[in-house]
């Protein structure tokens, strides 16, 4: 039934488990992993090397509902003549959002998108954590439809609005190479460090990975990535709910648990 994978969508709360599905996913079919929000940290980092200090709403305008000029934001800033000057205001822009646990507008979650996967020639990947709105979500369709690209199946990870927030704010994550950590079911080996030799890697807690900040995506997910999974589902993709949360965790129950709904063989030799 997945003979020749092309795309799979995985989307589920922020904190509800995404990253071992996916995991299963990349190791399974050979795609590559497509985070938005991977791409928006990529992005805050280039502007957190500034160290600005204050509340970004400086740089908003509530009448207009959105961002004073980018010409202004970069001589605000003094980057005006920096190489990297538009990916900093991006990153300006995407922290505003993103520590906020606001979703980042369509308008620029699309355009980022598009261009990573494009990257990919639109196949072969696991798109995390996009589409999360309607608007999106029909981005996505008639992209696939114009570059004439499947998507195979989207895989829901479910799971508790309690259980989440107990696990994200114990979340740490490196800043460095991504390694997940949880300070009470996987601390890191030493305060701050990172199971990699790397000596750059630094483990730290995400800036939006706070209680206000959680509330205010779950609310988000409710009201905006709901109606996106059912605009999906009517489009005629296929779906699958798969559990966030096992009783007994382990790598190779995720993986069974994952096979298992998707109708495939599990391959790994004991569970
Ligand atoms: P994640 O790592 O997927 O939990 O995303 C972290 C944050 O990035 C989210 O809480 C949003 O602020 C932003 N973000 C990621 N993906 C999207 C998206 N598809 N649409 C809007 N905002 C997004």
């Amino acid at each position: 039934m997945f003979e020749k994978v092309q795309n799979f969508i995985v989307m589920g709360k922020s904190g509800s488990g995404k990253q071992p599905r996916v995991d299963v996913l990349i190791r399974r079919f050979g795609l590559k992993q497509l985070s938005t929000g991977d791409i928006f940290r990529h992005y805050l980092g280039l502007f957190n090397v500034l160290n600005v200090e204050g509340e970004l709403s400086v740089f908003f305008d509530p009448t207009k509902d959105d961002f004073i000029a980018d010409a202004e934001i970069k001589d605000r800033l003094n980057i005006t003549a920096h190489e990297n000057a538009e990916a900093i205001v991006l990153g300006l822009k995407a922290k505003y959002y993103v520590n906020q646990g606001r979703f980042v507008p369509d308008r620029i979650t699309n355009a980022l998108f598009e261009s990573a996967f494009q990257a990919l020639e639109f196949k072969g990947a696991v798109l995390d954590g996009f589409p999360r709105t309607v608007e999106q979500a029909q981005f996505l369709v008639d992209l696939a439809n114009r570059k004439g690209v499947k998507l195979d199946a989207i895989v829901l990870v479910e799971n508790e609005d309690e259980l989440i927030i107990g696990r994200t704010l114990g979340r740490r994550i490196c800043k460095s190479c991504g390694e997940l950590y949880h300070m009470e079911f996987r601390p890191p080996p030493n305060p701050g460090e990172c199971v990699s030799p790397n000596p750059v890697c630094d483990v730290v807690q995400r800036s939006d990975d706070n209680i206000e900040s959680l509330k205010k995506r779950l609310e988000e997910f409710r009201t905006k990535t709901r109606p996106a999974i059912e605009y999906l589902k009517q489009a005629g993709i296929p779906f699958y709910s798969v559990p966030g949360n096992l009783p007994d965790y382990s790598p190779a129950r995720v993986e069974a648990s994952v096979c298992e709904i998707l109708g495939l063989a599990s391959t790994s030799p004991s569970v």
